[in-house]
C-alpha cells in the first residue's frame, strides 16, 4: 500500500521506578491509563493505518483491560529488552509492509496529533526522523570525583523523545541485523539506525511529550489535566426503590443476597441511579427518567451499569472529568459494610476511575420512615465534575 503508516506502541517495560502495584503504563489516571491514551491517540490519526503494541507476557490481562474495545492489531510480546520488543513489533507488522514506521513509548501518553503528523511528514522527506528539544539548561561533563572537565556547546545538544519515526524497510533490517550480531542494548531506535549508517534527522519535539517515569511524574501529569479543567461542578443525586419478592438486592453493580429483591423497572439499583443523576445533574442534562424513560420497554431488567455509563460518556464528551463520587446509602437491611469494597471496586471499574476517589457510607434511619420500616433502600449521591471553561454555557 502506498504511504501507508503503521506505529509500534512500546510497553513491555516494568516501569519499577514509577513506584506502584502495576506497571507504570497501565496506571489508572484519570483520563485513562497511560497505554490507552497512547493506543488511542495513534488510532485516531487518520494517516495511520495499523498500530501495533508490544507487551510484557505477564500483563496480558491487564492489556485486554486497559486497551478493551480500541481498534488495534492482537498484542505481541516483547523481549528482555526495548530494542528486542521493537523488533518483535516491527516483525508482526512485516507481511503488511508499511512504508513509514512510528515507534513510541506507552509511557508517554501527551505526544499531541501535531507531533505524529510531524514525525510522518519528517520521515517522508528523510526516512528517519526524530522529535528533539534544544536544551535550556546549560550542560556540563564531570568527571567520576564531582569535578567539571568540559563545558558542552548547547546548541550542538539536544534530548529526543519519541515518536521516532522511520521509513518501515530499512529501519526492521537494522534491527534484524543488530539482533544478529548480538547488539541488544541501543537506547533507542534511532541509535539503533545510526549505527547501521542510516542519516537520522531531527524535526520539533514537544515540551509537553514527557516520559512518565517517576511518582512525582505522574502527580503533575495529573495536577495539569485537573488544573486545566477549572469549571468544578457539584451534582447531587437521589433514589428510592422498594423492596419486593427477590432473593437479592443489586447495589452499586453488585449482587448482595438477600431476603427481599428490589422492585424497579431496570435491576433497580439505588446506587448506580443516584450516581447517574448525580452526574448529570453536576453537566445539567437532565435526569436518568428523560435519557431512559422507564415507559420504554428496552430497559427492561437493565444493568444500571449502562445508566453510569452514559452520564460519564456525557461528562468525556464534553471534555471533563470525574473529581469523586461519594454516596450514602440508607436501609436497614442487608448490612452493606462487608461488601463496602466490593462496590467501590466495581463503581471504580464502571468509572475508570482510581479507587480513591470513590466513597461510600451507609447507615440505617434508626427505624424511622420507610427505610427504618424495611420497606424500601435510598441512596444519596455526589459528583464532582471538572469541565473545561466554555465546554456550555
Ligand atoms: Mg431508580
Amino acid at each position: 500500500m502506498e504511504s501507508s503508516v503503521a506505529a509500534v506502541v512500546v510497553a513491555a517495560g516494568r516501569g519499577l521506578r514509577a513506584g506502584g502495584a502495576v506497571p507504570k503504563q497501565y496506571r489508572s489516571l484519570t483520563a485513562g491509563s497511560p497505554i490507552r491514551q497512547v493506543l488511542s491517540a495513534f488510532i485516531q490519526h487518520e494517516a495511520i493505518g495499523a498500530v501495533q503494541a508490544v507487551i510484557h507476557p505477564d500483563d496480558a490481562a491487564r492489556f485486554a483491560q486497559a486497551c478493551d474495545g480500541l481498534d488495534i492489531l492482537p498484542a505481541v510480546m516483547g523481549g528482555t529488552t526495548r530494542q528486542a520488543s521493537v523488533l518483535a513489533g516491527l516483525e508482526a507488522l512485516s507481511d503488511r509492509e508499511p512504508q513509514i514506521v512510528l515507534v513510541h513509548d506507552a509511557a508517554r501518553p501527551f505526544a499531541s496529533k501535531a507531533l505524529i503528523s510531524r514525525s510522518i511528514a519528517a520521515a517522508k522527506h528523510s526516512g528517519a526522523a526524530i522529535p528533539a528539544l534544544l536544551l535550556t539548561d546549560t550542560v556540563k561533563a564531570v568527571d567520576a570525583a564531582g569535578v567539571v572537565v568540559e563545558t558542552l556547546d548547547r546548541n550542538r545538544l539536544r534530548t529526543v523523545q519519541t515518536p521516532q519515526a522511520f521509513a518501515f524497510k530499512p529501519l526492521l533490517a537494522a534491527h534484524r541485523r543488530a539482533a544478529a550480531e548480538g547488539l541488544a542494548n541501543f537506547s533507542d531506535d534511532a541509535a539503533l539506525a545510526e549505527w547501521a549508517g542510516l542519516m537520522v534527522t531531527v524535526f520539533e519535539g514537544e515540551s509537553g511529550n514527557v516520559k512518565l517515569t517517576t511518582t512525582d511524574d505522574f502527580a503533575r501529569a495529573e495536577s495539569a489535566a485537573f488544573g486545566a479543567l477549572g469549571d468544578v461542578r457539584t451534582g447531587s443525586g437521589y433514589d428510592v426503590h422498594a423492596f419486593g419478592d427477590g432473593d437479592h438486592v443489586m447495589v452499586g453493580g453488585v449482587s448482595i443476597a438477600h431476603e427481599r429483591g428490589l422492585i424497579g423497572h431496570s435491576d433497580a439499583d439505588v446506587v448506580l441511579h443516584a450516581l447517574t443523576d448525580a452526574i448529570l445533574g453536576a453537566l445539567a442534562e437532565g435526569d436518568i427518567g428523560v435519557h431512559f424513560p422507564p415507559s420504554d420497554p428496552q430497559w427492561r431488567g437493565a444493568s444500571s451499569d449502562r445508566f453510569l455509563a452514559f452520564a460519564l460518556d456525557r461528562t468525556r464528551a464534553r471534555g471533563g472529568r470525574i473529581a469523586h463520587l461519594d454516596i450514602t446509602l440508607v436501609c436497614e437491611a442487608p448490612k452493606i459494610s462487608p461488601y463496602r469494597d466490593a462496590i467501590r471496586a466495581r463503581i471504580a471499574e464502571i468509572a475508570s476511575l482510581p479507587l480513591g476517589r470513590i466513597g461510600l457510607k451507609a447507615t440505617t434511619s434508626e427505624r424511622l420512615g420507610f427505610t427504618g420500616r424495611r420497606e424500601g433502600m435510598a441512596a444519596f449521591a455526589t459528583a464532582t465534575v471538572r469541565l473545561p471553561w466554555g465546554s456550555h454555557d
